[in-house]
């Protein structure tokens, strides 16, 4: 009999119970034993759930009022000195103020950094560690959910995250150490836990390594090896689990390690499972992840099982099958999607679906395929119909994708010679100032799209709406003074799903939300088809953003590839064919608004670079197509017309050749928080074009000051010659609120105008 596992389960909730309970919790609106019910309901819903569904060994600790990693933090103790945490037990109050910060009359704390959870768009809290760090178990949340699963009769396995990749994610603070030297205390933390697991009659512990499918130095490979050898405890089993990658070089390592059970994606590494069954050992169980636990379509189930039969063959009951990774970033129901047309739905799969999935694989391999005929032939005819159905397949866009030709991927001429066209045209001072895109979305502007949306204003006083908002930020934007304006985006409720509903070849759910972080949930839109452009989509409310002002007025779009990494994404076809196919659609567009005058173009790719592969050896690949595509998309501009990018983030070291590719004539990004030294990258490359390096952080409320803009630009200008730099935030400055706006951009502005008087004798 083969074993049904599962590594996790979202624990959102369908309608989201957990982000509406804990957002009121924090309002005051609900007691903390209201927060604890509605959490302990949901455990017992999703347990009985994955019970029901004929799972054997149900994952407990992977539910998390927050964040699973500052879970594995509190439960050993790990707490930022700030927080002066002196307790046994890391208390509601205490961790949400490390999730969320601490800002009462007494004190104010800063909440501990987030950052992306390997290449998912889940966003996990990072471990703080000192030289002298001590461990010391402080949170019982997983050993009461243990204690609490086992009263509800559920077969529980522990859920941990692995000392090794906890350790990983871990960011040093104060003076620098070898992460490692803290190893053996870490061991014994886990040894206790371990420890504490067993006394409560669990006999499997899940330890995630997802580092295992990552590059990893010489010595963290010696070490996992010692680490697991010592984590040896008499009687409780060990489940390994590596996900989101192949194991490459670390796959015998991995093999080899001294625990009872191994784990690997068979889904995003299916090419290792031949290798792992010639070095696994003979007393080791397998588990093979086939269902993916990343992506919302159905599997193949017949080729799951023509995959399977023989590893069941040689393994027998050693064989375990389970989703390739937690199914955390995934939505819960596809059930309740009521409004999704029908045949679409057929192709989908979501969590509760995927271990329905599991189930059937399981019964075909154990009973034989025909006691599940019905079930498979279902499957079976929705692949089918996906793959041959004209509502997905156009010819013509496949056509025009194949005829792609290398002189469509490069601009007429080179940036030396078109910045001076652009500069003679449009006739900018140096230190040109301008803003990423985005202006404050007030409640009056969200309730104005929501009613529209519902079919409760018509389309005319909607656009009225939108254009006398779009005319205020006009003028908003000439009274400060500032060179190259921005429509505001007033009309986008987010940059991604505002392109997505206009192109067809993309659907959106009522409830596919995925955990971003915290009580943060998205909806990412779900690329089920090939994509086109029934018509433009943002040339009329630029044209009219235009006509409010004689200044350039700079279009605004969202790059192929943060679409693409931002959506769920069809599996049938390379990546790099649906970043062609939204490249020409978008490339249409950046035709569309420069023949209606529009002289400047920003293009955001906002998600270029986390989307780098979790191998470096991957990397050129990567970088390669993504790059094509934006160039496929900005290469219609001609001589005159100024393409911006925008990238938020910081990290261009690794990078900067494909930056400099991309052949943007001018990239803004997010530098404000380093000092400039991030630029430093630029100028060892020379990179060759403008650049507008973000001179204030606009994730915060505080108004930057002039002498610091000032200085800030000063030590960008000798990085970068300053007759190719720019003036501008360092992202979009829709969360915030007009009157900071307004002050902030004041400075900003008033920088500009110092700047050009220091460096009177540049001319641009
Ligand atoms: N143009 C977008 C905005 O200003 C860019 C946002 C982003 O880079 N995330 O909102
Ligand atoms: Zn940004």
């Amino acid at each position: 009999m083969s074993t049904l596992h599962n590594l996790g389960f979202p624990r959102i909730g369908a309608d989201r119970e957990l982000k509406k309970i804990t957002e009121d919790f924090w309002q005051g609106k609900v007691t903390e034993q209201e927060l604890r019910e509605t959490s302990q309901g949901l455990r017992k819903r999703h347990w009985e759930l994955q019970a029901n569904a004929g799972i054997d060994l149900i994952p407990v600790g992977d539910f998390s009022n927050y964040d699973q990693v500052l879970d594995m933090s509190c439960l050993l103790g790990v707490i930022p000195e700030r927080f002066n945490f002196k307790e046994d037990e890391v208390n509601l109050s205490t961790y949400f103020s490390l999730a969320r910060g601490l800002n009462d009359n007494k004190q104010s704390l800063a909440a501990c950094e987030m950052t992306k959870w390997f290449d998912t768009n889940y966003h996990y809290l990072v471990p703080e560690i000192h030289k002298e760090q001590k461990f010391k178990l402080s949170f019982n949340k997983l050993f009461d959910e243990i204690k609490e699963a086992h009263e509800l009769g559920i077969n529980a396995k522990a859920v941990l995250i692995g000392p090794l990749t906890w350790l990983w994610l871990a960011k040093i603070k104060g003076e620098e150490f070898d992460k490692l030297r803290l190893i053996t205390p870490l061991i014994e933390a886990y040894k206790e836990i371990l420890i504490r697991i067993k006394a409560l009659g669990v006999e499997w512990v899940q330890i995630d390594e997802p580092i295992l499918c990552l590059d990893l130095p010489i010595i963290w490979k010696s070490t996992l090896e010692y680490v697991y050898r010592k984590l040896n405890i008499p009687n409780l089993n060990i489940l390994l689990t590596t996900y989101f990658g192949d194991l490459e070089d670390n796959l015998s390592l991995t093999c080899n390690l001294a625990v009872d059970a191994l784990h690997i994606d068979a889904v995003r590494g299916i090419g290792q499972l031949h290798k792992v069954l010639d070095k696994l050992p003979d007393n080791k169980i397998l588990s093979v992840g086939l269902i993916d636990g990343r992506n919302v379509w159905r599997s193949n189930l017949d080729e799951a099982l023509k995959i399977l039969k023989p590893v069941q063959d040689k393994l027998g009951d050693r064989l375990w099958i389970a989703p390739s990774c937690s199914l955390l970033h995934v939505p819960v129901d596809l059930s309740i999607e009521t409004n999704l047309d029908k045949e679409l739905k057929s192709w989908l799969s979501f969590a509760v679906q995927k271990l329905d999935e599991l189930n059937l694989i399981g019964k075909a391999l154990d009973e034989g395929e025909e006691v599940v005929e019905v079930s498979l032939k279902s499957s079976r005819d929705a692949l089918n119909s996906r793959s041959v159905s004209p509502r997905i397949h156009f010819s013509n866009i496949k056509t025009r994708v194949k005829s792609i030709k290398d002189s469509m991927l490069s601009r007429n001429n080179e940036f030396k010679y078109r910045s001076e066209i652009q500069h003679k045209f449009l006739n900018l001072p140096t230190f040109p100032t301008t803003t990423i895109g985005s202006f404050p979305q007030t409640n009056e502007i969200r309730f104005v799209r929501s009613e529209y949306k519902k079919g409760n204003i018509n389309e005319s006083s909607y656009i009225e709406k939108m254009k006398s908002e779009i005319s205020h930020v006009v003028k908003e934007q000439e009274s400060l003074d500032l060179d190259v304006l921005v429509h505001g985006e007033a009309e986008r409720n987010d940059m991604v799903e505002y392109f997505g509903e206009l192109l067809s070849g993309f659907v959106f759910t009522q409830y596919a939300w995925v955990q971003s972080y915290g009580s943060r949930c998205v909806k990412p839109p779900i690329i089920y088809g090939d994509i086109y452009r029934p018509k433009a989509m943002t040339v009329d409310w630029t044209k009219y953003a235009q006509s409010c002002t004689d200044r350039p007025m700079k279009g605004m779009l969202t790059g192929p590839v943060t679409i693409l990494n931002w959506s769920f994404v069809r599996d049938d076809q390379p990546r790099s064919t649906t970043a062609e196919q939204i490249a020409l659609a978008l490339r249409d567009e950046v035709n569309d608004l420069q023949n209606a005058g529009i002289k400047i173009i920003q293009i955001d790719e906002a998600a270029l670079r986390e989307g780098l592969p979790l191998r470096k050896k991957d990397w050129a690949e990567y970088l390669d197509w993504t790059v094509r595509a934006f160039r496929l998309t900005a290469s219609v501009a001609a001589d005159d017309t100024q393409i911006h990018t925008h990238m938020c983030y910081s990290e261009f070291n690794d990078i900067i050749e494909a930056i400099a590719d991309m052949d943007a004539d001018v990239i803004t990004i997010e530098t404000s928080r380093s000092d400039m030294e991030l630029l430093d990258v630029f100028d060892d490359f020379n990179y060759p074009n403008d650049i507008g390096p973000g001179v204030y952080d606009i994730h915060s409320p505080n108004i930057p000051d002039t002498e610091q803009i000032v200085n800030l630009m000063n030590k960008a200008a000798e990085r970068i010659p300053v007759e190719r730099l720019w003036v501008n935030p360092d992202c979009g400055l829709k969360t915030r609120q007009w009157p900071e706006v307004i002050e902030a951009l004041n400075c900003m502005v008033k920088s500009a105008k110092q700047l050009r008087e220091q460096h009177k004798t540049v001319v641009r």
